[in-house]
């Protein structure tokens, strides 16, 4: 509790542990004179237009993390520099009927529903994260892909630069799996998305898998040239992965067939069209014996 000069009236325990000054050196002091500058200037101005006017005033720990120098309990490890209890506080005015005005100060602990605000946002921020991630492999999922592929439209036919979509399915993977089982399978699905993800070249580069056993890419700004030799990375880098593949008639390891389609000058309609042409070469690529790439533009 001040008195309109902020001296200090009152200065409970709880006061005196966690600012570090006894109630008996308190009592004797100017709260003004004691703690600046360590006061938060919003504190300042609160305390002020309380005492002035009468009018009671909220600092929320979600705007003033910290008006007052206070500090927990727990003990500052030696070399570091004591951290500030993140507080809420309100004043309120208190008229004396000899016309003079006191400002009481309530002080809370703020710090575990700060702890607890920040723990709700990263556990969003992991969800948020999971929500566009495939599960088994950790690359994007089709529902990102679907909501980044619009975007990349857009941009794309902004800056007048190319985009590039590439189809990617593994060759003969139902017979991988009637043949190693489920479990051999799954580790190869990985493999496979691991495989593709080193090929990305840019940040705005994307590499969804966008169904069971199929991958979609998106590049910009290639040539329809330099689209099919990605394409090709794509497939050494899977052939490189050299997993045996027993029932494989494209050749004796896992393979995989690529579908890419390169389009200058996009417009957001030619989206549909980018899917379908991509998804007609890789047809063509699994008609001309799998472990193939077909690029068209
Ligand atoms: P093609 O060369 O024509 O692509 O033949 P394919 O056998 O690869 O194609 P098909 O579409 O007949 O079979 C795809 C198989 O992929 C079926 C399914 O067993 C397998 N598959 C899909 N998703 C998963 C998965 O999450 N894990 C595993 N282990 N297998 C999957
Ligand atoms: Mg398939
Ligand atoms: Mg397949």
């Amino acid at each position: 509790m001040l008195d309109q000069d902020f001296n200090i009236l009152l200065w409970n325990q709880w006061m005196a542990r966690h600012s570090r000054v006894s109630a008996q050196d308190a009592l004797q002091a100017n709260f003004i004179a004691l703690f600046n500058p360590q006061l938060a200037p919003g504190l300042l101005r609160a305390l002020s237009n309380t005492i002035t006017y009468g009018l009671p005033a909220m600092l929320s720990s979600a705007l003033h993390r910290s008006p007052l120098p206070l500090y927990g309990e727990a003990a500052t490890p030696p070399g570091e520099a004591p951290v500030r209890m993140a507080q809420s506080v309100v004043m309120t005015p208190i008229d004396n009927p000899d016309g003079s005005r006191c400002c009481m100060i309530q002080v809370t602990d703020a710090s575990n529903s700060v702890k607890r605000e920040k723990m709700l946002l990263s556990r969003s921020e992991v969800l948020k994260r999971q929500v566009v991630t495939d599960g088994l492999t950790g690359v994007n999922n089709r529902r990102f892909f679907d909501e980044n592929f619009a975007l990349a439209l857009q941009l794309a036919g902004r800056e007048g630069s190319s985009l590039s979509l590439f189809m990617v399915d593994i060759d003969y993977f139902k017979q991988y799996n009637d043949h190693y089982g489920h479990g051999d399978g799954d580790r190869v699905l990985k493999r496979v998305a691991e495989a593709l993800r080193s090929q990305l070249k840019t940040p705005t580069d994307i590499l969804a898998r966008y169904g069971g056993e199929e991958f979609i890419m998106l590049m910009s700004g290639l040539e329809p040239a330099e689209a099919a030799d990605v394409g090709e990375l794509l497939r050494e880098s899977v052939h490189k992965l050299a997993e045996p593949h027993a029932k494989s008639l494209a050749g004796r390891e896992v393979s995989i067939s690529v579908g890419v389609c390169t389009r200058q000058s996009i417009t957001e309609e030619d989206g549909r069209q980018l899917m379908a042409a991509a998804d007609a070469a890789l047809y063509r690529a699994k008609l001309g014996g799998r472990n193939k790439v077909v690029a068209i533009d």
